[in-house]
Parts: C-alpha cells; sequence; structure tokens
C-alpha cells in the first residue's frame, strides 16, 4: 500500500533507538574501548564488530567493562563471518556460541547474517532471539536486486531487527531500497540501505522511508563498509536526525562528484536559514539513471555539473534566457506539477564578483578558454555591456564563441600586446596537481586576474599576478556566488554567503593541510571528525549490576523505568 507512493513518509519510531548507529572496529579490545569511550557521549549506539578482534571471545570479559559503565550505550554485538563477507574464519555454530556469550557479556544486539542462520539447528535462533535482540542481516557486496524474494526467506526467521544491506551500482537502486523499505516497515523493523558511493541517498533518507537506523563509521577511515560516512557527517552535514517527510532534497549531480564542496556549501546554507532540506552529492553515471530518480526521491533542485550541463538542456519544460542564449544549465528546479525548469547561475558567478570591485559597461575583459564556463563568461560579460575578448588553445572553438557571444577572437600571440581590465582564467590549467600557469607573465597587463580554478585557493597564475601587484579575485566567489544563486531560486530567501564562503574556504584550508590540492581527485573536503583524545580503559567495577534485561523489552519502556541497560531516546 505504501510502496505506491511516491514519496516517502515519516514513520513512527517505536523502538527508542538513535538513528545513527556508528560502526567501531579495533584488533585488540582496549582499542575498542578507547574508540568507544572516546565517542559515547555523542553517540550512545554503537556497533562493536567483534570480528575484527585478533580474539573475540578472549575479549569479551574486558568489553563488559565498558558495557557496566555505560548503561546509556546501546551496543550491537557483530561478528560477521569471512564468507559473509567479516573477518570472522569460524564456523556458524562459533558464531552463534560467541554471539550467546556476547548477550550474556550485556550487549543488548547482536547481529547474525542469513546464511548463517539458514544453517543453524533448529529453534537456535529462536533460542539466541529469547536472550538478546536479535537483527537478522544479509548484504549483497555487488548488486541491489530482488529485494522481495529475499526478504521472503529472511522473515521466515524470527528476528527483532530485519537488514538488508545491498549495493548501488545506479541512483536509481536507493528508491528501490526505499520502496522496499516503505514496503515492509509497517510490518517489521526494518534497517535498510545501499553501500557504495551511490548509496548515499539511502543513507540518509532511509530513515524516512522507514529504516529504524543507519550504519556510520567513527572517522574516515574506519569505514566498515563502502560509501560508509562519518557519524559527524550524518549528523552536522546532512542533519539526519531532521530528516522527515517535509525535508526537501536537493543535490548535486555529476560524474565525478565525489570531491564536491557543493554538499558541505549547500547544506550550510539551509541550515544557517532553517530551510528543512537535505543536499546529496548524486554520482550519476548517466542522464537517465538521474532523471529516474528525480520524481520517486522526490527532488525538488538540482546543481548540475560536468558532464550534464549541456545534456540536461533537452529535457527541461523551460528555462531562462542564459541557459538558452548559452546552451548549458546548472540549476534544476523541479515544480509542482513535476516538470524541469532551468536556469544558469554561472553567469551570476562570474558576473556578480566583478561587479562588486567595477562597472561592467566598456569594461575590457579577457577570456582565456572557450568551454562550459567560458561560454557563460562572454555571454553574461557581453549582456552587462563590456567588451569581451576570447583566446583559446583551439583557435576554431575560441573564434566559434566569439561570433556566437559578439565578442571579439584574439590570438594567442596578440595578448601580451595588449591591456585588459581583467583578465578571467576559464580553463583548467593550474587546478589540482597542475602548478602550470595558463598565461604568461608578460601577457598580464591587467588591473584585475579572475581565475575560475578554485582548487587550490591560490594558483600559481594568481601568484603571478599578485608579483605584478594585479588585484585577483579567487575562483572560490565564484562558486559561493553560483551557489547563493541556486540558494535563493531554490529557497526564495537571500542566502548566507559570508557561512557559505567560509565553510568552503575551511574546506579548501583543511585540503591544503592534507595535501588534497596536489592531487586530481582531491581527499573529500568534508571536515575530519574531530577525534577526542581516548578516556583510559575504565576499571573494572564489581559493584555494577549485570543488567541483562532483553534490550527489546527495556526499548520499550522509558529509560528511567527500565533501569541500567534502558536506551535513552
Ligand atoms: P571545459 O568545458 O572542459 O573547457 C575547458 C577550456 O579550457 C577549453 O577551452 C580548453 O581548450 C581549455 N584548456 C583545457 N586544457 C588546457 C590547457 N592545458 N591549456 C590551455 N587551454 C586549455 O571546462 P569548463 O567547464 O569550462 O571549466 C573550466 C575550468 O573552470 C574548470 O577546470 C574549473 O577549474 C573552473 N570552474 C570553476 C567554477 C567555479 O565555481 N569557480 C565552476 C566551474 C568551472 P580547448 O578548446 O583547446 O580544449
Amino acid at each position: 500500500m505504501l510502496a505506491a507512493s511516491t514519496a516517502y513518509a515519516s514513520r513512527i519510531q517505536r523502538f527508542r533507538l538513535p538513528r545513527v548507529c556508528v560502526a567501531v572496529v579495533g584488533e585488540e579490545a582496549s582499542n575498542i574501548i578507547d574508540r568507544a569511550e572516546s565517542l559515547v557521549r555523542d553517540n550512545p549506539f554503537m556497533e562493536f564488530r567483534l570480528d575484527y578482534l585478533s580474539n573475540p571471545s578472549a575479549s569479551l570479559p574486558k568489553l563488559k567493562y565498558f558495557l557496566d559503565l555505560h548503561p546509556e550505550a546501546t551496543v550491537i554485538a557483530t561478528c560477521r563471518r569471512a564468507v559473509n563477507g567479516g573477518k570472522f574464519k569460524g564456523s556458524a555454530a562459533a558464531q552463534l556460541e560467541l554471539l550467546t556469550k556476547a548477550a550474556a557479556t550485556g550487549f543488548q544486539l547482536v547481529d547474525l547474517e542469513l546464511q548463517s542462520a539458514e544453517i543453524l539447528k533448529a529453534g537456535e535462533l529462536a533460542e539466541l532471539k529469547d536472550k538478546v535482540g536479535v537483527i537478522l542481516s544479509y548484504h549483497d557486496f555487488r548488486v541491489t536486486k530482488k529485494l522481495e524474494d529475499l526478504f521472503a526467506g529472511m522473515k521466515k526467521h524470527p528476528a527483532d531487527f530485519y537488514k538488508v544491506v545491498s549495493t548501488a551500482t545506479t541512483l536509481y537502486d536507493n528508491v528501490q531500497m526505499m520502496k522496499f523499505l516503505q514496503a515492509h516497515s509497517a510490518q517489521y523493523e526494518m534497517v535498510g540501505l545501499c553501500m557504495g558511493e551511490q548509496g548515499i541517498i539511502s543513507r540518509v533518507l532511509g530513515v524516512r522511508a522507514g529504516s529504524i537506523f543507519t550504519f556510520s563509521s567513527a572517522t574516515r577511515g574506519e569505514e566498515t563498509a563502502p560509501g560508509q560516512v562519518t557519524a559527524a557527517e550524518l549528523r552536522d552535514t546532512y542533519r539526519i536526525e531532521m530528516v522527515d517527510a517535509a525535508t526537501l532534497v536537493y543535490g548535486v549531480a555529476g560524474d565525478p562528484v565525489a570531491h564536491s564542496m557543493s554538499p558541505i556549501m549547500m547544506n550550510t546554507a539551509f541550515r544557517r536559514e532553517t530551510v528543512n532540506a537535505v543536499y546529496l552529492a548524486l554520482h550519476a553515471k548517466t542522464l537517465k539513471d538521474l532523471l529516474a530518480c528525480v520524481n520517486d526521491i522526490p527532488l525538488r533542485g538540482l546543481s548540475i555539473t560536468m558532464p550534464y550541463k549541456q545534456d540536461i538542456v533537452s529535457v527541461l519544460s523551460n528555462s531562462d534566457v542564459l541557459t538558452r542564449q548559452i546552451g548549458a544549465c546548472n540549476t534544476v528546479v523541479r515544480g509542482q506539477d513535476g516538470k524541469l525548469y532551468g536556469f544558469n547561475t554561472d553567469v551570476a558567478g562570474v558576473v556578480g564578483p566583478l561587479e562588486q570591485r567595477m562597472m561592467l559597461q566598456g569594461t575590457k575583459i579577457l577570456i582565456v578558454g572557450a568551454g562550459g564556463v567560458a561560454r557563460a563568461a562572454a555571454f553574461g560579460l557581453k549582456n552587462k555591456g563590456a567588451e569581451v575578448f576570447i583566446t583559446n588553445r583551439t583557435a576554431d572553438k575560441g573564434q566559434a564563441l566569439a561570433r556566437q557571444s559578439k565578442s571579439k577572437y584574439l590570438k594567442r600571440a596578440d595578448v601580451a600586446k595588449s591591456n585588459f581590465d581583467v583578465i578571467v582564467n576559464a580553463t583548467p590549467v593550474g587546478m589540482g596537481a597542475n602548478r602550470q600557469s595558463p598565461l604568461e607573465d608578460k601577457e598580464l597587463n591587467t588591473k584585475y586576474v579572475f581565475d575560475l580554478v578554485y582548487v587550490p585557493a591560490e594558483t600559481r597564475l594568481m601568484k603571478m599576478a599578485r608579483a605584478k601587484n594585479i588585484e585577483v579575485i579567487p575562483g572560490l566567489e565564484m562558486f559561493v556566488q553560483q551557489g547563493a544563486r541556486q540558494f535563493e531560486i531554490w529557497s526564495g530567501k537571500p542566502a548566507p554567503v559570508a557561512e557559505m564562503s567560509f565553510v568552503v574556504n575551511k574546506a579548501l584550508e583543511r585540503m591544503a593541510a592534507l595535501g588534497g590540492e596536489n592531487h586530481e581527485e582531491p581527499p573529500s573536503p568534508l571536515p575530519p571528525r574531530a577525534v577526542p583524545k581516548p578516556a583510559p580503559a575504565p576499571a573494572p567495577k564489581a559493584a555494577l549490576p549485570a543488567g541483562k534485561k532483553k534490550a527489546k523489552e527495556l526499548m520499550r519502556k522509558p529509560a528511567k523505568k527500565a533501569g541500567k541497560k534502558a536506551v535513552r531516546r
């Protein structure tokens, strides 16, 4: 019944569990305890991966200290077998024995794979379920397929939670997962998500489709599954605790998008202006895949990036004059009628920073490059009355753009002989590991250099310009301005430009500190989790009560009445 709906309704959480469970790994119990101690204040819901331990069974008494000392924590014991994607080399019987011991140790929940459940003796799983909350799980590390068939087999086995984790190879796989969750969450306690870079949609929006919680890593580098994001990202960037049926969904779509700074910038803007919206990085390998998701998720707006800025134009129902003029669109709005409307805010990104500094009417501007951004710059600046010159590595392309935008083409050999008010670099030269400049020192005869490259924050061209006392406009300004216009189009509110600029600047600084700007594919601009100094492992306290009441009973009671093992939220 629910599956037929296109929007995902928020569900009432019958279990008082937080939405984010943090996976904790370590080779020794002390590693897990140290990490858990540093996490527990912000993250009272954790999964201890016993299969990562060198000796899981011998570690349980040590882990008990942590459980006894932290009755506020809800902890899942997982000991995934190697044959099912984990690290535990033992048999299903040995796994069951370990999870039974984990239950006696004080873990409130244990995770058991479907494949293990299928080979246990009759009644063994029910016996385990009598002792502890059981999450029956299934992981597909390749695809998202036949979820219904799979679940028909899963629900034959008794469990408190049914966890289905697949791998997204398309964006639409997330829609399949969320429809699946929506279809069953009224009847069963479901947990579901898609792994992989393309699974981010289900990791964030799965909770409103019926997943009771989702999984995260403690820090970058400690992921226990592909595509896992940190708890801090889920909370701070994507505000997962607030995602509900009314949350509007936006995203940046392109190929690749993993290292886009748009999510951190736009989510900051939504939070600052208290817009109930979330913005995701959508790795669309085809435009068809992206369009298939637009209505089902549903997406309210999209930032379009390479390589789809031109291709998207043909599917728009209407667009602004600039999009039609330039033939490229970077901003899509999905109307109430489900139709797509296009805007080009790259123009505002180029024109805005210049207009803050000068009157463009009659200003002499050289654009280096004739690609997508150069097109936006040429048309936008001509519309403002500037005298625009274009030079390009491939003369034909530069001449064609000059003709179309009613600008003038300048041979590269003539650049050094000319003077300009502004030179705009619209080529990728200087980006990432490329420490080149698109122009030579003698060609920089200008008052301003506007380098549209924004990674790294300081390019070779910018350094050369500063050395000649030429005023520099960094590419960051374009990035923020085009995003600010998008925000305004989508939300109808003025964009918090200062905050947007601040977070991107910080992200660039972090990237520079990590050496990421030296790579073609820089590390994600999202902040690494600030890991507090781990507290020393707690000393045993004999007086603490074992508190081994069954989790599902406790979870149904308010924390106060349920005693030590109650789930707080
Ligand atoms: P594009 O469509 O691929 O166009 C690239 C242009 O640069 C082409 O004219 C190309 O010349 C020229 N070019 C490429 N490599 C060159 C080289 N080694 N030497 C000289 N010229 C070269 O790319 P785009 O979408 O216009 O983006 C261009 C750059 O703008 C990006 O790399 C990015 O750094 C920057 N950008 C910034 C923002 C922002 O918000 N700040 C937004 C988008 C893009 P040919 O015609 O000869 O191939």
